[in-house]
Order: C-alpha cells, then sequence, then structure tokens
C-alpha cells in the first residue's frame, strides 16, 4: 500500500475512533475494490510510438457508481490516483450522493502533445478501461490537463465501442453533447457556499467583510474569487505558477480574469495599489482572514509550513493541498480548514446532476442546478458543525466522521459477520 493512500487513511482512522464505529466497517474502506493497471500505446504525430502507464481505480461502491475524473500528467502514479479515489469516497458519501469514489490518470507530460495526440490518448484510455466503465459502473470527468474537449472524444469512443449512445457515461462534458449548465463555475461557487456557512466554526462569525488570499487562478479559483467579490469580501491577494499580485484594498476580479486570459499569467496584473512578486508560493505568508487553496496537492506539508501561515483560516478547493503531517501544527496553531471533501462538493455535486440530466434526457435550467449545488453544501456544512458540536471534533475529522457515517451505514445494511455467527 502506499504512502499517500495510507497518511490518507489516517485521517479516516481519526474519525471512526471518535465516533466509534466497527473495525470491521473500516476494514472495508482501507482497500480499493479494484484498480485497472494498462500500458496505452501512443502513436505520436512524427510516427514514433510511446508507451504510457495508465490507471483507473473503483475504490469503493457501497453507495452507487464509482465517480471520479482522470488526469493527465507527468506525476500520476497508481497511490496518487488511489488516494484520489479515496478521497471521492468520502466526498461523494459527504455529499449524500449516490456514487461512489473513483478517479484515473495517465503518466503523461501533457504539455507535450498535440490535440491530435491528445485525441488519440483520450480514445486508447477508453478503450483500455472499457470493461469498468459504464453510466452504471464507473463514471469518469475531467482532472488535471483534461476538460470538456476530453470528455467529448471519450464519450465518442465509448458510444462507439458499446453501440448505443450513452452520453451520462462520463460527465463534463460540452453543454451542446449532454453537458449541463452550470457545472464550470460549480466547484469555486461551492467553496464559497462552504465558505460562508462554517464561518462561525472558523471564528470569522459575522457579516464583515473577510479578506482572502488564493492560490491558483484556473477554473475552481478564478470562480471562487468572483463569488467571494460577489458577497462583498476583499480579495487581498492572487497567485498562480507566474507569481504573486497583491493589493491592500482588494484586486480588481473581473480586470484580474481579463489580464490572465489574455497573458496566461496573474502577475501581469497592473495598476494603482497593486503589487507583485515572482515567488507565488509566498502567498501562503500574506496577512488575511482566509487562505484558499486552489492549486496543487501538498502544499502545506508539515509543521515547518504552519509556521509561516499568516490567515486565520484556511478553505481547501484543490485535493489534498494539506497534507496530514501538518494537521496537528494547524490544530496547534487554531487554525480551522474547510477540507477538501467539503470545500470542493460542489464540482461533483453538479457532476451528479449531469449523470441525472442524462438519464432523464430532458436539460436542467441554470437555477434548478444553482438550487442543487446550494443545498447539497449547505445540507453537508450543516451536518458537519452538527458533529463537531456533539463531539467536539475538527471540522476535517467531523467532515471524516460525516462521511464514514452514511458508508458504514451502506457497508452494514449489506449484512456483517455477527449476522452469520453461530448464536
Ligand atoms: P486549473 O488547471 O484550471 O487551474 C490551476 C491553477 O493553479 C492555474 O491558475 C495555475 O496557474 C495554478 N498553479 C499551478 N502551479 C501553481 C503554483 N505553484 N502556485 C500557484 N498557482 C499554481 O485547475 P482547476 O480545475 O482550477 O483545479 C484546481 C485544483 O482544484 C486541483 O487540485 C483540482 O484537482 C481541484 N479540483 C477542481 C475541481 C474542478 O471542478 N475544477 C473539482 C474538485 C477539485
Amino acid at each position: 500500500m502506499g504512502d499517500m493512500l495510507s497518511a490518507a487513511r489516517e485521517r479516516m482512522h481519526r474519525a471512526a475512533k471518535a465516533l466509534d464505529l466497527q473495525d470491521e466497517l473500516i476494514e472495508r474502506l482501507c482497500y480499493p475494490r479494484e484498480t485497472l493497471a494498462a500500458s496505452i500505446p501512443l502513436r505520436r504525430d512524427d510516427g514514433t510510438l510511446m508507451q504510457l502507464k495508465a490507471w483507473r481505480c473503483r475504490y469503493d461502491s457501497t453507495l452507487g457508481p464509482t465517480k471520479g475524473g482522470i488526469r493527465f500528467h507527468h506525476t500520476v502514479s497508481e497511490d496518487e490516483v488511489s488516494t484520489l479515489a479515496f478521497l471521492m469516497t468520502m466526498k461523494c458519501a459527504l455529499m449524500d450522493l449516490p456514487f461512489g469514489g473513483g478517479k484515473g490518470g495517465v503518466k503523461v507530460d501533457a504539455t507535450q502533445l498535440s490535440t491530435m495526440e491528445r485525441e488519440r490518448l483520450a480514445r486508447r484510455y477508453v478503450r483500455a478501461f472499457a470493461r469498468i466503465l459504464s453510466p452504471d459502473r464507473d463514471i469518469p470527468a475531467p482532472d488535471v490537463a483534461t476538460g470538456e474537449r476530453e470528455m467529448a472524444w471519450m464519450v465518442s469512443e465509448y458510444s462507439d465501442l458499446v453501440g448505443r449512445i450513452e452520453p451520462h457515461a462520463f460527465t463534463g462534458k460540452p453543454v451542446s453533447l449532454g453537458g449541463i449548465v452550470g457545472r464550470t463555475p460549480a466547484t469555486g461557487r461551492g467553496g464559497m457556499i462552504a465558505l460562508e456557512a462554517m464561518r462561525e466554526k472558523l471564528g470569522l462569525g459575522g457579516n464583515q467583510s473577510l479578506t482572502i488570499a488564493l492560490q491558483g487562478y484556473g477554473n475552481a479559483g478564478s470562480w471562487f474569487a468572483k463569488a467571494a467579490r460577489e458577497a462583498g469580501h476583499k480579495i487581498v491577494a492572487v497567485s498562480d505558477s507566474s507569481g504573486l499580485v497583491r493589493a491592500k484594498g482588494g484586486l480588481p476580479i473581473d480586470r484580474l480574469s481579463q489580464v490572465k486570459e489574455e497573458k496566461g499569467e496573474v502577475s501581469a496584473l497592473t495598476g494603482e495599489g497593486i503589487s507583485s512578486l515572482k515567488d507565488g508560493a509566498k502567498i501562503v505568508e500574506q496577512e488575511c482572514d482566509v487562505l484558499v487553496l486552489a492549486a496543487l496537492g501538498g502544499v502545506i506539508g508539515g509543521p515547518e509550513d504552519v509556521e509561516k501561515l499568516g490567515c486565520k483560516a484556511i478553505v481547501e478547493i484543490a485535493n489534498r493541498p494539506i497534507l496530514p503531517a501538518a494537521d496537528d501544527a494547524l490544530r496547534q496553531a487554531g487554525i480551522e480548514v474547510v477540507p477538501d471533501i467539503l470545500a470542493n462538493g460542489g464540482g461533483v455535486v453538479v457532476s451528479h446532476a449531469e449523470w441525472v440530466q442524462g438519464r432523464q434526457g430532458r436539460p436542467w435550467k441554470e437555477h434548478e442546478v444553482e438550487t442543487y449545488l446550494e443545498d447539497h453544501i449547505s445540507d453537508a456544512a450543516d451536518r458537519v458543525r452538527r458533529l463537531m458540536d456533539s463531539h467536539g471534533l475538527d471540522m476535517r475529522t467531523a467532515a471524516h466522521g460525516c462521511a464514514l457515517q452514511r458508508l458504514c451505514a451502506g457497508i452494514s445494511a449489506s449484512g456483517l459477520a455477527k449476522d452469520y455467527a453461530d448464536g
């Protein structure tokens, strides 16, 4: 078992202990249900052949078909895929969706691939894993370096293979091909809903405007920034891979989005009161109420990183931006964290709406999607708050606890050893 998955499971064990959940039930969630590994041949445009490693993990399907993205990245490994599938299992359970957790990936530097090479890879991936994919078994979505276009290719390949048009075999598709309106902003907006719902627990109660520092200005980060601005908060610093920009009075979000789109980097933003830094990693030191991590995994790796923090609370929009080795130091420093499985759950909630839309054969209206998102995140936040209060837990442990309560109810409903034991 890989180190990454073992570390992620520690958080589950902590919650299971606090809630006194049966070992037999938790044991079921310690290992992936099935992981397929494949070697995918990719013909490059110049005629040469690359052999790529790829995985698809269905971690747990107690609550329904497994759900999770496919990433194309040079750091992908089986351990990472299993860990992210484990997190999806927790997230879907916490969000009260009828989905289990899955994840997939290809170890490849996607920036080196042409559009035609990406299309061949997307189609090859589907052929390699077709035996476990299906709208009733395992439903992929986009993840790092994959998006609507890859999902469109994948649906087309899958439909050709099974001989039926099955758009709901994948989510995150273009709206013109059965995608749902409101999927793109869902993760960022969901993060904002979670932050508002948890303000008091973060020690930031009241209605006053918050100061926010944001790492990552891609899809999730930029939509979070727009939602935060609409709610009256100030984004005082933003970083991306190019560096960092900041303004004491708050950054102009519309202009920042325009600069990011035109020039590809937030540090190209200039103006009165705006300063920039080449070293984007300094964002974690920014004095602010809330630090929002919306870029990478492993940004806060241990106590030495916690010492540098300039914030009062953290929202994890990326997956695993804080590693378990930093948890104790954060507790000691009194910095509460809205954990990834709650803060970025908006993406999978709206993916579920897209899957339902595909099964119903009727497009959802934007306001229906917005209400669905709001209800799921708010209800999950409510359950987490109640468990924090009843058991004296930190937010991450309570979020895992809520997910485990639902998973354990499902596992035990399917039968336990004691049901079969003599006497
Ligand atoms: P994205 O590729 O659109 O954006 C990533 C952003 O991070 C970019 O602005 C990039 O410049 C920035 N970045 C990269 N390296 C950086 C660094 N060293 N310092 C600061 N910024 C850096 O990705 P996204 O879809 O916005 O996803 C961001 C994170 O959120 C990922 O961890 C992803 O797994 C997670 N997430 C996204 C969704 C979703 O629906 N988009 C859902 C759940 C989780």
